[in-house]
């Protein structure tokens, strides 16, 4: 959900493995493979080179990727490793428990891998929602087609769901957001560098109408007025630089001051008909956005509403109709936009679509059989340490006042660490799901979440609940919960070693440990204290002092240009800001909590590697991978990360301990100079 303030470590979603070979092999050898290392490159010079280069040249992207690296390797053992819960589920659904977990992934699981009663189906399961869509025929109609369809979760134009009150974290509210768009952000509708998508994407929006029996001369025509319909939109929205800035991500006010914003839609009459208290009000999140699509209501010709409703009703359908419709979906989202040569195995697309409906219900199954609760308890020990470090880094710091690191302190103390899978499990009693009937069972699926999602609002926050599933490779910090989280699938190898070197693990899942803890200080996240609020903790001078700080952390990755062939595309170290503290501070705290817990020992080299070299080269590991050019392209305007090859060498780059610990010289590419270092916590 958009409404929620999510920090996920990397845009790579997915799983994990556990018991695999490839798992097993790698705990048995939890140092650094030294056959991975380039002699031949120095690691002051290109320490990504030195530390993945070989294994970038021999790991090309599979051609159902758009990317390969130490994330998208766990993802795909990961997936494996719910392959077969999803296959022993099917097999046993018959005879399950009626209406357990089991008996309903079983059922969606099956109902999803049945081709052949979904390409007989065509696009009949979407025939009622357009025949609703054309009859359509005034301003009220599209009003109540909105309250028809954000009820079920399936509006179209902007976003609604619960959330966290940026003023009374305690509570959820609803939000409303800017939305609405096919293409990744509002930039691909305006520039110049855009228009060959754009062009493609207009032919894709054709092809799509095309698909349900319209004539290529009408298909062409609609085409025309979805591309202008989403162009309108485009323009009133916020780019998501400037969405990092809180205050474009809340704005709470009564349904009066909303309708005002809004004449032609009605908050009130909104609320009734998806089923929602009204409260005292709700964020109206973009204001401006928010006007512009009034406008659009009073003013844009119903036909081309309909067309704009009718194209994303297919569209967002299209991966679960028969097969012409999920390879344009694929040929345009897939190929043309992230240059993807070729489609998923269907058990792996269907697989999504359960993550999707039934995700935290397939996690219940996951950790059960892949997750051993050693894991957790060690896991919570360098949670600890890193908070710790993190805490000595707060006290220590030289540019900060006593005034602010006392509420800085305040914020540390409040952090709720999560690990592994949610103490108490979601129910999923009410969910309907048939052996049979995949887009019913999908459609069933996502209106349950909806309601869950929805029934939320006016209601207390509870900071236990899980935004990510177990199976998930990845880890995100919440602002308004201020908590921590680290689902079961990345504490694995190579993030994670359950015996393990500690060098190993602390500059793998220690760094994404502190990463997180650090997004909790990031340029957004420092707006927010340790309750959850949006209230500022700071004095001007001190703030004035981090913002220097970052915006030399900003021109640092700005001059970062990761494709050749693209010189004029840089990373937007504005964009990327947030991600890039959390790199560059969680890496710290990860070092000094390796000190802390190993400094005094002593250091025996393993493999010709000292303990500092093994921590930098484990960090440098987690990054390694390839991307294609064309998704390389997409991130760079849509992704808060910056690419991975960079994430690898940014914070090393900046830390002394680094350049010790390789024998690097003043001058070297790897060290930069006592003006352009930063320190930032
Ligand atoms: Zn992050």
């Amino acid at each position: 959900m958009p409404t929620r303030t999510l920090k996920p470590l990397a845009i790579a979603l997915a799983l994990a493995l556990a018991q695999s070979q490839a798992s097993a092999a790698e705990a048995a050898r939890p140092v650094y493979d030294v056959h991975e290392l380039d002699p031949a490159i120095s690691a002051c010079r290109d320490f990504n080179g030195y530390a993945n280069g070989r294994w970038i040249a021999a790991n090309p992207i599979p051609a159902d990727k758009t990317r390969w690296g130490a994330f998208d390797q766990l993802r795909e053992q990961s997936l494996d490793a719910q392959h077969k819960l999803v296959d022993a589920a099917n097999a046993n659904a018959d005879k399950a428990t009626s209406g357990s977990i089991e008996q309903k992934i079983g059922w969606l699981y099956r109902s999803g891998m049945d081709e052949a009663t979904i390409d007989k189906a065509g696009f009949d399961p979407i025939k009622p929602d357009l025949a609703t869509i054309a009859r359509i025929n005034d301003t009220a109609g599209i009003v109540a087609w909105l309250g028809d369809a954000f009820a079920k979760g399936e509006g179209q134009g902007f976003r609604f769901g619960s959330g966290t009150d940026y003023q009374d974290a305690t509570r959820q509210i609803a939000f409303a957001n800017q939305g609405g768009l096919g293409l990744p952000t509002p930039d691909y509708y305006s520039k110049d560098e855009h228009k060959d998508l754009r062009a493609a994407y207009l032919a894709h929006i054709a092809k799509v109408f095309a698909l349900t029996g319209v004539s290529d001369a009408e298909a062409k025509q609609k085409a025309d007025a979805v591309l202008a319909f989403e162009t309108r939109l485009a323009k009133a929205s916020l780019s998501r630089v400037e969405l990092r800035d809180p205050k474009n991500r809340y704005r709470f006010m009564s349904f009066e001051e909303a309708n005002k914003v809004t004449p032609h839609l009605d908050w009130n009459a909104f609320f009734k008909a998806i089923d929602v208290p009204a409260g005292n009000g709700f964020s109206l999140s973009q204001p401006k956005f928010f006007a512009e699509f009034d406008a659009m209501l009073a003013d844009v010709p119903t036909a081309q509403w309909r067309d704009y409703l009718a194209f994303h009703a297919i569209d967002d359908a299209s991966n679960y109709l028969s097969k012409p419709f999920q390879d344009e979906n694929f040929a345009f989202y897939g190929q043309t936009l992230n240059g993807q040569p070729e489609q998923r195995v269907r058990w792996k697309r269907v697989l999504e679509a359960v993550n999707g409906g039934m995700g935290e219900a397939l996690g219940q199954l996951y950790v059960k059989d892949y997750f051993p609760p050693e894991a957790k308890v060690r896991a919570q020990q360098l949670v600890d340490n890193v908070r710790n470090a993190l805490k000595a880094r707060i006290e220590g710091l030289d540019w900060m006042s006593d005034e602010t690191k006392a509420k800085a302190l305040e914020k540390w103390s409040t952090f709720l660490p999560k690990i592994g899978y949610p103490d108490k499990w979601r129910g999923w009693d009410g969910l309907a799901v048939k052996p049979d009937g995949y887009f019913a069972n999908l459609r069933a699926a996502n209106d349950f979440n909806n309601r869950y999602d929805l029934d939320k609002i006016g209601k207390p926050t509870d900071r236990y609940e899980w935004n990510m599933t177990p199976q998930t490779v990845n880890a995100y910090y919440s602002s308004g919960t201020n908590t921590i989280n680290f689902p079961a699938a990345i504490l694995q190898p190579p993030f994670f070693y359950a015996d393990g070197d500690d060098a190993i693990n602390y500059g793998g899942i220690g760094a994404v440990i502190g990463h997180e803890a650090g997004h909790g200080f990031d340029d957004s996240g420092s707006q927010f204290d340790g309750a959850g609020n949006n209230v500022n903790w700071w004095t001007q001078q001190d703030r004035d002092r981090f913002e220097q700080r970052t915006a030399k952390l900003a021109a640092q990755f700005d001059a970062y240009v990761p494709l050749a062939d693209h010189p004029d595309n840089h990373v937007n170290g504005k964009l990327t800001m947030g991600e890039n503290i959390g790199d560059l501070g969680g890496l710290n705290f990860a070092y000094d909590a390796l000190q802390a817990a190993d400094g005094d020992k002593p250091d025996p080299k393993i493999d010709g590697l000292s303990r500092d070299q093994r921590f930098f080269l484990s960090w440098a590991r987690v990054w390694r991978g390839n991307i294609r050019d064309k998704a390389q392209l997409v991130l760079l305007n849509a992704d808060p990360h910056s690419p991975a090859k960079f994430r690898a060498i940014g914070a090393p780059s900046n830390m002394p301990a680094f350049a010790a610990a390789f024998q690097c010289k003043a001058g070297d590419p790897m060290v930069r100079g006592a003006d352009a270092k930063v320190v930032i916590w």
